[in-house]
């Protein structure tokens, strides 16, 4: 932090500095200045949503029980669906049912999934913050982080021609990597990239496909609907035509007639964190993107699809996790543990990509994924050790690997980042730390913004 002394341009500050604008940095912003508190949000890239909008990564994944009987995900993730919906970008998952083309026909907890347009969730999104009265930077890098005893004082930023530092109370880690975390000195937990991280992938977006052909070929197989596109893709690896490390493809339909999310690229062995491998990352992925679309020229119902969009930035499905005051595990998953600080329910299973070879998500481990029906996610997995003001949301909380494969998808996150913005907005109200929040006026301020809990 020395290094920026006399150099800063700007102060800006706040009661609460939300660090990063992803879907656990926007609710968890929007959370906090609704419940009173002067919030600001700095997000890097010019656009709020992270790899949600940039990564065009998608769909939401389940808010409801399995049997499709209870939504247990509502809060500011409902609303943002609602609104969306009324744009015309979005379908409610209360709509979307068990087994769709919504969730690439995938039997396994991919019931009532939401499907959304990129674009709406960018104008969604900026309009629910500016009507919480969020004061938003776009474009700024947060650099590092300035501390007095066990306390941040401050986030110093760049905006491409001048330093700024972003004075707080409280301040929210919804970086993704644990960025601001790691600088104010929490102990961070990363799987090796070659052995255990999963892997990366860069998302696309296609129009122009035939659905009901789609529909019709894949209906050959009434059991395992995606077979027979998985067996093109055995054939043309045993020929040596399919160079990717993924032995199926993720065709996600989006709202639009002919238009489909592709969730295939696999990049393996690189780390999220490190700007020469996510450098080469972002080639890697663009080659494979231009391969499958001359791949799907075979395909049926795909020969005359086009490419809409690739993401702006690849997906990033785990990097750092912090060190919490509890630590979330695939016991406490498996065995539904009862926690008294619970913030938000969740069912999706321990969904792990590997790290090397083909296999695809929950299918390479059949075992990890007994987890409950509906399980808890407790407030503490969001409040570090060892720093005094800080919480975190979203993809760097602390979880074990596993149940971080299970928690990492858009709704838990926006429910996490609702409870983290809602509990820094009450260290504010109440001038305590995050470590000592009164859990059961969190937990009713939760229920009362039509969060799940029970
Ligand atoms: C390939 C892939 C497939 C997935 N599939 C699904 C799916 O189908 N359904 C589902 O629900 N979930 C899915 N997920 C999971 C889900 O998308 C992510 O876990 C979730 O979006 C993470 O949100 P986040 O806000 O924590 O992080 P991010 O979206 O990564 O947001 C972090 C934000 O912080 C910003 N930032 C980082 N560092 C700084 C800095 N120093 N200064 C300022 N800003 C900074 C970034 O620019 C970014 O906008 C998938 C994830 C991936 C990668």
């Amino acid at each position: 932090m020395e290094a920026y002394s006399g150099i800063i341009e700007a102060v800006k500050s706040a009661d609460v500095i939300v660090c990063g604008g992803g879907c656990a940095g926007v609710a968890a912003a929007i959370a906090c200045s609704r419940n009173g508190a002067k919030t600001i949000l700095i997000e890097k890239s010019s656009v709020v949503g992270g790899t949600a909008t940039n990564g065009l990564v998608g769909p939401f994944m389940t808010c409801f029980d399995p049997k499709g009987e209870k939504q247990i995900i509502k809060g500011i993730f409902d609303e943002m669906i609602v609104r969306m919906e009324e744009k015309g970008g979005a379908i409610h998952p209360s709509k979307t049912g068990q087994v769709s083309s919504y969730g690439c026909y995938i039997k396994l907890r991919h019931n009532n999934l939401t499907p959304f347009h990129p674009e709406a969730l960018k104008m969604v999104m900026m309009e629910m913050l500016l009507e919480a009265g969020v004061e938003i930077h776009l474009g700024i890098t947060i650099l590092d982080v300035k501390k007095e005893g066990d306390a941040i004082q401050s986030v110093v930023a760049f905006d491409g021609s001048r330093l700024v530092e972003f004075a707080g109370k409280i301040f929210i880690d919804c970086t993704g990597d644990a960025f601001v975390s790691l600088k104010a000195g929490v102990t961070c937990d990363m799987e090796d990239p070659q052995e255990g991280l999963q892997p990366m992938t860069l998302f696309f977006w296609i129009y122009n496909a035939d659905d009901q052909k789609i529909e019709a070929y894949l209906d050959q197989d009434e059991e395992n609907k995606y077979l027979p596109y998985h067996k093109l893709i055995e054939e043309a690896r045993e020929k040596g035509n399919f160079p990717i490390n993924r032995n199926k493809i993720g065709l996600y339909h989006m709202v639009n007639e002919g238009e489909w999310r592709l969730n295939t690229t696999r990049i393996q062995g690189l780390s999220p964190v490190d700007e020469d491998d996510m450098s080469h990352a972002y080639v890697e992925g663009l080659k494979q993107v231009e391969f499958l679309m001359e791949f799907f020229k075979t395909l049926p119902g795909l020969e005359n699809a086009r490419i809409a969009q690739s993401g702006a930035v690849v997906g990033i499905r785990e990097s750092r996790r912090i060190e919490g005051i509890y630590t979330l595990t695939e016991q406490d998953l498996i065995e539904n543990t009862k926690f008294d600080d619970v913030i938000a329910l969740c069912s999706y299973p321990v969904d792990l990509h590997p790290a090397k070879g083909t296999l695809t998500g929950t299918s390479y481990k059949k075992e990890k994924t007994n987890v409950a029906d509906v399980y808890e996610i407790p407030y503490r997995i969001l409040v570090p050790k060892n720093v005094s003001n800080l919480l975190t949301a979203g993809r760097c909380v602390s979880a074990t690997h596993e149940a971080l494969g299970a928690i990492r998808i858009m709704p838990s996150v926006f429910a996490m980042a609702q409870a983290a913005g809602t509990a820094a907005a009450l260290c504010v109200k109440n001038g305590t730390r995050p470590e000592q929040v009164d859990v059961k006026r969190l937990q009713d301020l939760l229920r009362e913004q039509n969060q799940c809990l029970d």
